[in-house]
């Protein structure tokens, strides 16, 4: 079995459901009481939140690049980046790691295209939603991405950062976030990305007409894929 390398704490409510997720899947797979051989590194997210802030994309490159290289060294095979948002600094932890990183779109961009959908509505942090680097990665595999308008961009926001990261799940934000759904719906999502890897803590299928693509959950099925084809 390879060793995956997680970059975590971005929030940890979330990195908890990948250690979990990732844990139960090899369970499933190889039975008994096998588990996963995982490295983590889990930052303090407020550091990594004032950064995003401030845009000190090149720092946080380099932060996580000395991170993610730390993680090679002590033995991972593979590097998971457990946040859609900080996969704006991709190259520069390719550039620290000479073992592969699991770009979280791929296997989204995956998922889609192999159920016939080329129009997802994202479903994200204004980071990703609002700069090209996620939207490109989906095209690049034949995926169209919608986003919300403005207000709703920011109030989603607001609900990752001010309520999931900090573990709080509200019935109110849900319904705001249905809202946004049917909206995508109408602009001609036929599927919906949960392209932040905290919003399945909000929003389960029963919440949705339209599917629903959850990047934590797929991220996490890829990186056992790749741990057990060893
Ligand atoms: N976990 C979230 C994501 O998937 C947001 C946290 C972050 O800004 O890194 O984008």
């Amino acid at each position: 079995m390879r060793t995956i390398g997680i970059l975590g704490g971005m929030s940890w409510e979330s990195s908890a459901q990948y250690y979990a997720l990732i844990n139960r899947a090899v369970r499933d797979r190889r039975g008994g009481i096998a588990s996963a051989k995982i490295v983590m590194h889990s930052f303090n997210f407020d550091e990594i939140a004032a950064r995003q802030r401030a845009g000190e994309w090149e720092a946080l490159g380099a932060q996580l690049g000395d991170a993610a290289a730390a993680l090679e060294r002590a033995g991972a095979d593979l590097i998971l980046v457990a946040t859609n948002t900080m996969h704006l600094v991709a190259p520069a932890i390719e550039a620290a790691i000479t073992v592969p990183l699991l770009h979280i779109a791929d296997p989204l961009g995956r998922a889609l295209i192999a159920q016939g959908h080329t129009c997802v509505g994202l479903l994200a942090t204004r980071f990703t939603m609002e700069q090209p680097f996620y939207a490109e990665r989906l095209a690049g595999q034949g995926v169209d991405a919608v986003i919300p308008p403005e207000a709703q961009r920011e109030e989603l926001h607001r609900i990752i950062f001010a309520e999931l990261c900090a573990g709080e799940v509200s019935d109110a934000s849900r319904e705001r976030v249905r809202t946004m759904i049917a909206d995508l719906q109408t602009r001609g999502a036929t599927a919906i990305a949960l392209a932040c890897t905290e919003i399945m803590l909000l929003i389960q299928q029963q919440h949705s007409a339209l599917p629903l693509f959850d990047t934590t959950a797929l991220h996490c099925e890829a990186a056992v894929e790749f741990a057990l084809s060893d």
